[in-house]
């Protein structure tokens, strides 16, 4: 059974209430916190080993140390809060029955990076979770964890809670930032960074909720506990939000020294592929990481088991291997037809694409067209070659990581599944009425 550090209470009647929070624990990390130097939190969170948990999976310690800190310039704590990756729901889940081990996090954090205003910015369609916030911020402020002077310390800590729009590119930390200046979400050319100019200018630290949430149990256990959890720099726990063909989707947090087979098949997760069905794919990390097809998901190319950990998951590259992401874990039984599946995405990105630059404007729209195309049994062979060559005109040629993150999808579907985008081109009578399946493979 793995270790649970951010959802342990999450089961406890009340919980997301202050004064049961407070009963199990809550808010002792902060004040422990608050007795120690910001210098002293940034070391527990670099030799935690923790990394952001948003889908980069950057070193959350080594992030802060990036933050500029000029005389006289206030700095920022923006929490990015607008999960929008298909595929994942556990940050939604932590805000949603967790909200004070996240206000909690926060008030250390931004203790830690001297940021005054701290501000969570929330995906516009998580509409319940806002006034759930707010009132947990209130509640916080009344028992002196937030506001002026917090526990005497003479640290004052504000926290603002933003709506987005529903715009996916806001989860781009940039495009964030324009956003809560009250922009349209257009991401920036970086650099500058926002570690030097981020929110209005001023150095911001843009941290996902999990990572915030994580420096809770840090500083309650101190880092080197921290990271003896895990497995080499997959330290701490994770966050799994599972859907897809499974019989019990939901928020998982592994230990990340477990299989990928384990978390699939066992009851204790994932409980196996919904009705006795195979297994054929699975996207592990949120829709914008490689596919990867059954016999590579479950082990490597050298044979060994692959396991829910970030070292694991990447090995062999992307040709054999794909990404720990965001968590989102998509699985696919044997009947769903891959072509589809990744024309869905394409129209996605293609919705999304924020139009600042052609690759990604142009190529997510044109790759969309194609997918449909073959999909409908109306494609050619010439398409597929075509689609592998847009996609690699995107990857790394746009100003933001969506376009790498429509590319992507694409490159793994061709690349591991090129026999069924045949099929739909060989079959066109059947592209409509028959999947292609297991069978050939
Ligand atoms: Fe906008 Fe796409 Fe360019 Fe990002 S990659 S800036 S979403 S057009």
């Amino acid at each position: 059974m793995s270790k649970k550090l951010l959802l342990k209470d999450a089961h406890i009647e009340g919980i997301r209430y202050f004064e049961t929070y407070r009963k199990q624990g809550g808010y002792t990390a902060a004040e422990k916190a608050l007795k120690m130097t910001p210098d002293e939190i940034l070391e527990e969170v670099k030799v935690s080993g923790l990394r952001g948990r948003g889908g980069a999976g950057f070193p959350t310690g080594m992030k802060w140390s990036f933050l500029a800190k000029p005389e006289g310039v206030p700095r920022h704590l923006v929490v990015n809060a607008d999960e929008s990756e298909p595929g994942t729901f556990k940050d939604r889940y932590l805000m949603e029955f967790l909200p004070h081990l996240l206000i909690e996090g926060m008030l250390i954090s931004s203790y830690c990076l001297g940021s005054n205003t701290s501000y969570i910015y929330i995906r516009g369609e998580y509409s319940w979770i806002p006034d759930i916030l707010e009132e947990a911020i209130e509640e916080a402020k009344a028992a002196g964890f937030l506001g002026k002077n917090i526990l005497g310390t003479g640290f004052d800590l504000e926290i603002y809670v933003q709506r987005g729009g529903g715009a996916y590119i806001c989860g781009e930390e940039t495009a964030l930032l324009e956003s809560l200046e009250g922009k349209r979400g257009n991401p920036r050319l970086k650099p500058p960074f926002p570690a030097v100019k981020g929110l209005w200018e001023r150095p911001t630290v843009v941290n996902n909720v999990e990572s915030i949430a994580a420096i809770v149990p840090i500083i309650d256990i101190t880092g080197a506990e921290y990271a003896k959890i895990g497995v080499g720099r997959s330290t701490g726990t994770k966050l799994i939000s599972a859907c897809g063909n499974i019989n019990k989707p939901g928020v998982y947090e592994i230990d990340m020294t477990i299989t990928v087979e384990e978390f699939i098949y066992s009851d204790e997760y994932c409980g196996g592929i919904k009705d006795g069905k195979r297994l054929k794919a699975c996207i592990p990390g949120g829709s914008s990481v490689p596919i990867v097809p059954a016999n590579l998901l479950l082990r490597t190319v050298n044979g060994e088991p692959r396991y829910m950990n970030y070292e694991s998951l990447a090995d062999g590259g992307f040709a054999t291997g794909t990404m720990m992401g965001s968590g989102g874990f998509i699985v696919l039984d044997e009947d769903q037809c891959i072509v589809e599946h990744t024309m869905t995405l394409a129209r996605f990105y293609n919705h999304e694409s924020c139009g600042q630059c052609t690759p990604c404007r142009e190529g997510t729209g044109w790759m969309y067209k194609i997918l449909k195309k073959i999909e409908k049994g109306e494609g050619k062979m010439e398409d597929i070659d075509l689609l592998w060559d847009i996609q690699r005109k995107i990857e790394g040629n746009t100003i933001c990581p969506l376009g790498d993150a429509a590319a992507w999808p694409v490159a793994a579907a061709i690349r591991h599944f090129r026999d069924e985008f045949e099929w739909h081109v060989k079959n066109p009578e059947l592209s409509q009425t028959q999947n292609y399946g297991l069978a050939h493979y």
